[in-house]
Parts: structure tokens; C-alpha cells; sequence
């Protein structure tokens, strides 16, 4: 896979270089999202689709990159140990080039929720990208954990991009019994089980769950077509209940209004002034 820098107004698109007797584009777009339950699929008009995109989108925005075309062999974005870290490394160590053209943001104006049984996902007007995220869990390694974070100043490349996804070691043995191979797992995400964190090196944050699912909401709302401006809150929520609030707001006109960024409002995007010192140390 390779991320190649692209020109203001570009957007975020990906290309399938596998794919050669038809339109290899795919928009990271909201409107190009596929049903699916455990990560986030877009799909173009012929029906090819890239897979796991959405640690790649949070590395992305929190590292500001708004114009790039990701060239990928494959319908599926490699998982990496769990994190956005891998990318962001590779981003900053690269380096990034800033663009004259202003930034388009989303700023929202008015309050947009969407709720699946007792899981809500909800937008609010703020003149910065804030998310706030709750989660209770059963197993008593998770429990309940909550954070709220403002995403400037590179916040989100130190204090989210490291955390692993996470699974209970029910669901891998679920998985087994159906036959999917998952070699590997403990280098790609937190096993729990009851009290117990199975993954050798324990945890990289003592809330490392709840700030993994701060980074997918990060790149789930990664595919809204700008930097948003406002608090998105996630109470339990996925990535679909994410992508349905989005479909919400973009389905209200008088929710949102797409906006030049000022100098004032640059300065508080996510990814601005970011820089490799930012990384968590040691992971
Ligand atoms: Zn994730």
C-alpha cells in the first residue's frame, strides 16, 4: 500500500492497482460505505470494495492529510498491530506538504443524533473536533470507561493513535469454530478474558479500549468529506451507527455549513503543528 500526496480539492480517494479492466476508484467517502458490522467497507459503482479502512482514515485526519490517493493491491487495508500508530510513523517520518488552498471544514450548527437500541452517536456544534466516547462492557478487564478529548494540537497522534483494537477471547474462539484462521492475533489486538488481559505486554493505556474506539470514530468521521467542526459524543456507538449519523446530517441542510477555514480556525484542526515527538514513546 502507498499513500501519494495529492492536490487541494482532490479529497481522499483510494486505487485498487490489483484492478485493471475497470474503474479502480473509490471514494473515502460516507456516501461509498458498505453495510458491515466489525470494520468499515467502501465500495464503488462496480462493486469493488476496500475493507479495514478506518485506522488508516484516523491516522490521516489526525495527522491533517485531507488530499491523498491510497494506492492498495488488495480489497483490504493490512490491520498492522491493531493501531493507527504504523501509519502516522510513516506519515511523519515521510513528512507532509502543506497546501495554499483554504481547508473546507464541516461546521455543524444544529444537534444531530442517531440511536440503536441503547448505543447513540451524536454531532453538536464546537468550534474545534472534540469526541467524547463511553463504553461499558461485561468483562471486567473493560468495564465502563469514558474520555473526552479536544482533537487539536495533535491530540489524537498522542493520546489515541496508539490503541489497539480489542476482542474477548469468546469471540476468537467464536471465530475458530467457524473456521476463521486468526494466527496472529495477540500482534493485531487486546485479548481480554473476564479480569484478564491475555495479550503479552499487557495494555499500552490503562483505558486502551475506550481510546481505540475514540480513533474509530476519529476515522469514521474521517469520510465526511472535510475536517469537522463540532462534538461528536458516542455512547457504545460502531462504525455503522457512525456512518448513519453522518447520513443524518448531511440529510439536514440546516445542520451544517461547509466553511473556509480562517487562520484561527486552522490553528485548532486536528494534525496542525503535529510533529514525530508526538508519538507515544514506546509501544
Ligand atoms: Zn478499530
Amino acid at each position: 500500500m502507498a499513500v501519494r500526496p495529492a492536490s487541494a480539492e482532490h479529497g481522499l480517494w483510494f486505487r485498487r492497482t490489483d484492478i485493471l479492466d475497470r474503474d479502480a476508484l473509490i471514494s473515502a467517502h460516507w456516501s461509498a460505505v458498505q453495510p458491515s458490522r466489525l470494520c468499515t467497507v467502501i465500495a464503488n459503482a462496480a462493486g469493488d470494495s476496500v475493507s479495514t479502512i478506518e485506522h488508516l482514515m484516523a491516522a490521516l485526519a489526525g495527522c491533517g492529510i485531507h488530499n491523498a490517493m491510497i494506492e492498495i493491491d488488495g480489497p483490504e487495508v493490512p490491520i498492522l498491530d491493531g493501531s493507527a500508530a504504523p501509519f502516522v510513523e510513516r506519515f511523519l517520518a515521510r513528512g507532509l506538504i502543506e497546501q495554499s488552498a483554504p481547508v473546507r471544514a464541516i461546521r455543524v450548527l444544529r444537534a444531530v443524533e442517531v440511536r440503536d437500541g441503547d448505543a447513540l452517536a451524536r454531532l453538536e456544534p464546537s468550534d474545534m473536533l472534540e469526541i467524547s466516547f463511553e463504553i461499558d462492557f461485561v468483562a471486567p478487564a473493560i468495564g465502563r470507561q469514558s474520555r473526552q478529548l479536544n482533537m487539536s494540537n495533535g491530540a489524537f497522534v498522542r493520546e489515541l493513535s496508539d490503541s489497539r483494537t480489542f476482542c474477548l477471547q469468546a469471540d476468537v474462539d467464536a471465530m475458530r469454530a467457524n473456521g476463521l484462521a486468526l494466527g496472529g492475533t495477540f500482534d493485531n489486538a487486546v485479548v481480554f478474558q473476564g479480569d484478564q488481559v491475555l495479550s503479552p505486554g499487557g495494555l499500552r493505556h490503562v483505558d486502551e479500549p475506550v481510546r481505540h474506539k475514540m480513533l474509530d470514530a476519529m476515522g469514521d468521521l474521517a469520510l465526511a468529506g472535510g475536517p469537522i467542526l463540532g462534538l461528536y459524543t458516542g455512547i457504545r456507538a460502531g462504525h455503522a451507527l457512525t456512518n448513519r449519523l453522518l447520513r443524518a446530517l448531511f440529510a439536514r441542510p440546516d445542520a451544517y455549513r461547509m466553511v473556509d477555514c480562517g487562520a484561527m480556525t486552522v490553528e485548532k484542526l486536528p494534525g496542525v503543528g503535529v510533529h514525530r515527538g508526538d508519538l507515544p514513546a514506546r509501544r
